[in-house]
């Protein structure tokens, strides 16, 4: 039945988990479709470009925004992050769901666009600042600067989580990875966004008519 695509954002302060919900999302819904961003921070050991990340250098980035491929772009922690429009345009059109892992700065431009109607936005919280250092740290992807420079900026973050439609603690991750399976649930049922329901719906009359 043909349901128009949502655009699903997690955000989070960094390390309080939106990677690992997102994988977990991914697994369990082939059909997401992840909106790859581009950044002009550098790989971390693992990542692979167009997979994670298209990694930028800073001109290329610019140039990008400049001829408007960016569907959103922000500032984050000292590098540039932004997502690309064109993916992101052809999953709607597929009246497929895409997933965001972006900041509130991308969250709040792609709520206030033309494609706000079709956001679902749901922001991650740590249990504690206590662990989300630690995670931070346990991650052992970034120096010692860069997870200091990353503390710093997660109260700032964390005061944006009332923008976000859900919002989940992410305590124990197998509980977390239940709410949000519940909430991609519960949203794809909705009948506003289901305009093929007309059509079934008269299916069914025309049932009715010829018992
Ligand atoms: P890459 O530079 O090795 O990632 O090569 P790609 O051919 O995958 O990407 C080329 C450029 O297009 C990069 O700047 C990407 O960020 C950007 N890009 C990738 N996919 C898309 C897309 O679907 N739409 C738009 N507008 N840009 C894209
Ligand atoms: P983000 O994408 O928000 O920066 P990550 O998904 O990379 O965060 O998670 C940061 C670290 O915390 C990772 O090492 C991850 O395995 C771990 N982690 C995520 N969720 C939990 C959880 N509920 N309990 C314990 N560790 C977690
Ligand atoms: P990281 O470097 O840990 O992968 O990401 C750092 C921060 O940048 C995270 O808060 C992440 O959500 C955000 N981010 C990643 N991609 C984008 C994007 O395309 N746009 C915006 N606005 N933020 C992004």
């Amino acid at each position: 039945m043909q349901r128009r695509g949502l655009l699903i954002i997690l955000s989070s302060p960094s390390g309080a988990g939106k990677s690992t919900l997102a994988k977990r999302l991914m697994a369990w819904d082939p059909t997401l479709k992840f909106s790859v961003s581009a950044t002009t921070r550098a790989p971390r050991s693992g990542e692979e470009d167009g997979r994670e990340y298209y990694f930028k250098t800073k001109e290329d980035f610019e140039e990008l925004v400049k001829t408007n491929q960016m569907l959103e772009h922000a500032e984050v922690f000292g590098n540039y992050y932004g997502t690309p429009r064109g993916p992101v345009e052809l999953a709607m059109t597929e009246g497929r769901d895409t997933l965001f892992d972006i900041d509130w700065q991308g969250g709040q431009q792609i709520r206030r666009s033309a494609l706000g109607k079709d956001v679902v936005s749901i922001f991650i919280l740590p249990p504690s600042i206590a662990d989300l250092e630690s995670r931070l740290r346990g991650r052992a992807q970034d120096s010692e600067e860069v997870i200091a420079g990353r503390m710093a900026k997660s109260r700032d973050e964390i005061s944006h989580w009332a923008e976000y439609d859900y919002v989940i603690v992410n305590e124990d991750v197998d509980a977390a990875e239940e709410e949000l399976k519940t909430i991609l649930t519960a949203e794809r049922a909705r009948a506003d966004r289901r305009p093929g329901l007309n059509e079934f719906v008269r299916g069914l009359n025309k049932e009715f008519e010829e018992r």
